[in-house]
């Protein structure tokens, strides 16, 4: 093992009391209410599912950018990758 995992930055939590979204303080989070929680160096943002929907595409769509600009740096020998689905 030892592979460092980026997903370990974020969470879905269960919001302990109400409070607002930290992307927009219109959004309100209710107590029992599902969050997502992105932690930045030491203190952490938490986003109602609204905005967590967004950052999340956001963030896969990046991921997925990411993946693929390391193929093409690297041997494409592999064609047809959907086995690796
Ligand atoms: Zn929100």
């Amino acid at each position: 093992m030892g592979i460092k995992s980026i997903t370990k930055t974020y969470e879905i939590q269960i919001a302990k009391s109400s409070h607002k979204c930290s992307s927009n303080s219109r959004h309100l989070i209710n107590k029992g209410d599902r969050r997502l929680s992105i932690r930045e160096g030491r203190s952490s943002k938490t986003y109602c599912l609204e905005c967590a929907d967004k950052i999340l595409n956001t963030g896969v769509a990046h991921l997925l950018k990411t993946l693929e600009s390391i193929k093409k740096t690297s041997t494409s020998s592999q064609e047809g990758s959907d086995s690796l689905l």
